[in-house]
C-alpha cells in the first residue's frame, strides 16, 4: 500500500480455497490485505486443529467445504480472530472433464458437494455474522464461464451444473438478502492460469482456443481478483445479483 487507506481498509474477510499459491484465492487474499482487509484464508490444505494466529494480515485455518461441521467450526475460529465478518468469497472448488457417457454418480455428487453445497455450507455458517456486520457486508462467489456457455472444456456437465447452481443461488441470496443489507455477487472467469488449466490442453488446442478469445490469451488468477476486489469493495455498493465475466470476451452474451 502507498498510504492510501485501501478500498477494503478495516473490513473482515473469509476467502475459501486461498492456500495453492499459484490459484485464484490466493490472488484474492494478496489484493485483499494489500488493500487493507484481515483475511481468514479457509483452506482443507491447512492442517486441523492449527492455531488461528493472525500474521501479516491473515490467518489459516483447515476447512473442508463440503462439510456442514467443518465449516461451522472454521467460521468461529474466523469470527474469533477477525472479531467479526464483512465480506465472504467462495473460491473453494474442483473441476473435472468427464463426459456425460463415463460419469458416475459418485463424482457427480462430489462435484456439486463441494462447488454447490460448499458454497451454501459456509454461506449459511457465515450469515449472522455478515447480518450484524455494520461496513456493507458482501459475498461473492465463483461461477465459472462453463455455466454459461454449456462446459464442453476442462469442465463437464456436473462442472458446468454446479457453477449454474452457484449463479442461481447467487441472484437468490441477492433478493433475500438484499432488504438485509447484504449483497451477493458472481465472478465468472472464463480460462484462467492455475493448477487447473496450465498444461491441461496440449499446445495446439491451447493455441487455437487463445485465437478464439478476443483478448488472444488466458487470463491471469490477479485479473480475477480484481473484479472479486470491486464486487467486495462499497465501488459496487448499488450492484447485487450481478454476475461479473472476466473472460477476455470468450463468451460475450
Ligand atoms: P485451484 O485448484 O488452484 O484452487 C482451488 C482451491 O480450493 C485449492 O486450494 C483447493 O485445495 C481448494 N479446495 C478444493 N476442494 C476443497 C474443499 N472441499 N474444501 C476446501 N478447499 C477446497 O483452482 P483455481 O484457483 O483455478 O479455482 C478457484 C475457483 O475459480 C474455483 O471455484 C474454480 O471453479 C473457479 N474457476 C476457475 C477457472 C480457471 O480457469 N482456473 C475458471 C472458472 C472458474 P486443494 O489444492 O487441497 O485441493
Amino acid at each position: 500500500m502507498d498510504g492510501t487507506p485501501g478500498l477494503l481498509a478495516g473490513k473482515r474477510a473469509i476467502v475459501t480455497g486461498g492456500a495453492n499459491p499459484r490459484g485464484i484465492g490466493a490472488a484474492i487474499v494478496e489484493l485483499f490485505i494489500a488493500q487493507g482487509a484481515t483475511v481468514a484464508v479457509l483452506d482443507q490444505a491447512y492442517p486441523e486443529g492449527a492455531a488461528a494466529a493472525l500474521a501479516a494480515g491473515r490467518c489459516n485455518l483447515h476447512c473442508d467445504v463440503s462439510r456442514t461441521a467443518s465449516c461451522e467450526a472454521a467460521i468461529e475460529q474466523a469470527k474469533a480472530a477477525l472479531g467479526g465478518i464483512d465480506v465472504l468469497v467462495n473460491n473453494a472448488g474442483i473441476v473435472a472433464a468427464t463426459r456425460i457417457w463415463d460419469l458416475p454418480e459418485d463424482e457427480f455428487r462430489r462435484m456439486i458437494e463441494v462447488n454447490l453445497t460448499g458454497t451454501y455450507n459456509v454461506t449459511h455458517a457465515a450469515l449472522p455474522a455478515l447480518l450484524d456486520s455494520p461496513r456493507q457486508p458482501a459475498i461473492v462467489n465463483l461461477g465459472s464461464t462453463a455455466a454459461l456457455r454449456g462446459g464442453g472444456l476442462l469442465g463437464g456437465s456436473h462442472y458446468a451444473a454446479s457453477k449454474g447452481g452457484v449463479i442461481s443461488f447467487t441472484k437468490a441470496l441477492a433478493r433475500e438478502l438484499g432488504p438485509r443489507g447484504v449483497r451477493a455477487n458472481c465472478v465468472a472467469p472464463g480460462i484462467i492460469e492455475t493448477d487447473m488449466t496450465l498444461g491441461k490442453f496440449g499446445e495446439n488446442w491451447e493455441q487455437e482456443l487463445k485465437q478464439g478469445i478476443p483478448l488472444q490469451r488466458f487470463g491471469s488468477p490477479a485479473e480475477v481478483a480484481q473484479a472479486i476486489l470491486f464486487l467486495a469493495s462499497d465501488l459496487s455498493s448499488y450492484s447485487t445479483g450481478i454476475v461479473v465475466d472476466v473472460n477476455g470476451g470468450f463468451h460475450i452474451h
